[in-house]
Parts: structure tokens; sequence; C-alpha cells
């Protein structure tokens, strides 16, 4: 088989597959943009159409004007979570990024989409404040920054995720690699080297 028909060969079957949404849900600086690009890159190695829908850059528009309130939270979460269903049922694996700090509006974006897959990026506050990715923990403590998730609003952790990744304690690849076999696992992905 050529290369092109090797390609060919691997997007056709790819796309049999279901859509799926994975959403990563965790502190700010736990992991979220991080792990969701490394196996985007992974992904499309693989054939697979891929989206990223990273919280930060949805504020910037499809969310736009709304704030930290818990409401306005929820909103965003909604949004986030009806174009990801549009994606997931046109057999794309949506990666979504988002602090998502409460439980009852995950668990409806799960009901409704379906294929869900959550993902907790589990790493303790201390080691988020630490990283500090983008100065906020710093602007928070200061007071300039109101409503905080983990400092003055809070983060309600996934009681039943499909993967949890540690990312104090474990590497990217090690956490990417979860993902992948949980993929893999639940049929949303061929395994790398099949037919
Ligand atoms: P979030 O999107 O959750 O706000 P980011 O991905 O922007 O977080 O930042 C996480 C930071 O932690 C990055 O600077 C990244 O390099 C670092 N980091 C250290 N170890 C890991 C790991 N195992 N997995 C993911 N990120 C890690």
């Amino acid at each position: 088989m050529t290369s092109l028909e090797s390609e060919i060969s691997t997007n056709f079957t790819q796309q049999q597959k279901p859509g799926v949404t994975v959403w990563f849900t965790g502190l700010s600086g736990a992991g979220k943009t991080t792990i969701t690009r490394a196996l985007e890159q992974e992904l499309h190695s693989r054939g697979c159409k891929v989206e990223i829908l990273d919280g930060d850059i949805v504020r910037e528009n499809l969310t736009k004007g709304l704030g930290f309130s818990r409401e306005d939270r929820d909103e965003n979460i909604r949004r986030i979570g009806f174009v990801s269903q549009l994606l997931t049922r046109n057999h794309v694996i949506v990666l979504v990024s988002a602090i998502s700090p409460y439980t009852v509006i995950r668990d409806e974006v799960r009901q409704r989409i379906g294929n869900f897959i959550e993902v907790y990026v589990n790493a303790p506050l201390n080691v988020c404040e630490k990283r500090d990715v983008k100065g906020l923990y710093k602007r928070a403590r200061a007071g300039e920054i109101k409503n905080f998730t983990g400092i003055d609003d809070p983060y309600e952790p996934p009681t039943n995720p499909e993967v949890e990744c540690r990312t104090d304690l474990e590497t990217l690849e090690e956490s990417v690699s979860k993902v992948i076999t949980t993929l893999e696992e639940l049929g949303y992905l061929r395994k790398s080297g099949s037919d």
C-alpha cells in the first residue's frame, strides 16, 4: 500500500467511528490546555477529525460578555456543550478544556451529548498556584480578581470521571496515554496498529 492509500484507508476507517466529547475539567493551571494540545497532535497523527474548545478562547467569542457568577459560568458551559453536541454527532472528537467547576452542569451536558468522557485534570491547588501560568492566582490573592475558582469560588471535583490525570505526579505523556487508552477501550478510537 502506498503512503497515500494508507492515509486514505486510515481516514476512511476512523470516520466510521462515532464522535465523542472529551471534557477536561480542573483548576486553572492544572494542565487542561497542555494535555488537550498534545492529545490533538496524537489524534491528528491517527487521521481523526478533532476540534478543541478551550475555555479561554471560547470566552473571547462564543460566550463573550459572560462573567464568573454561577449563572454565567453555567451558561458558558451550556453553550460549549451545545457546540460540542453538534460536532460530536458529526463524528468529530471534541476536546473541551474548561474549568467547569460545577457538577450539576457538567452532568447536564454529559446527558445531552451522550458520547461523553470526563477527564479530571487534577493537581492540588498549591501546585497550580505555584505554576501560576497566567499570573492569575497572584492577582486573585491580591484581591484584584474576584470569584476565582479555588481561591474565593468553589471547585466541585468529579466523583466518577472516566479518567483522572494527576499532573503533579505523572508526565504529560502518561496523561495523554491514559485518555488515548480510554478512547480505544470505549470504541471511539481504533487501536494503534490495528487494521
Ligand atoms: P489549564 O489549561 O488547566 O489552566 P495549562 O495547561 O495552561 O493549565 O497549564 C499547566 C501548566 O502545568 C503548564 O505550564 C504545563 O507545562 C505544566 N505541567 C507540568 N506538568 C504537567 C503535566 N504532567 N501535564 C500537564 N501540564 C503540566
